[in-house]
């Protein structure tokens, strides 16, 4: 992959985990580091209104989570190497794919395969 392609392909990673942590954030959850810790106390059960609204509240803040942990992982593989290689089949992912969705890991065809 070319560099210009991996700066930004880390930019909009950057960009999307500075937004996921700023939703983290405004939903009740805490940021250390890498860690998200999301924790449902009687303080942020208070801020819901009901429980329905509630359960919504966790789902999407669960949804949050698991696309935050997505970003940094993509973030720790492009510093560490491994980034744009398939996790299925080893070979590289096309860089349209990665531009299109920077956490991807797995190829079109595995993924596909996978259904
Ligand atoms: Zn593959």
């Amino acid at each position: 992959m070319e560099q210009a392609t991996i700066d930004s392909i880390r930019t909009s990673l950057e960009n999307e985990r500075a937004s996921l942590e700023r939703q983290l954030l405004d939903s009740g959850a805490s940021i250390e580091g890498d860690q998200v810790e999301v924790s449902f106390d009687e303080g942020f059960a208070d801020s819901a209104q009901a429980t329905s609204e509630l359960s919504e509240l966790i789902a999407h803040v669960e949804q949050l989570h698991a696309t935050h942990s997505e970003v940094v992982a993509a973030l720790a593989r492009l510093d560490e190497g491994g980034y744009g290689i398939c996790e299925s089949c080893g070979s590289r992912i096309a860089s349209e794919r990665l531009e299109a969705l920077p956490i991807a890991r797995l190829c079109l065809a595995c993924k596909q395969q996978r259904g």
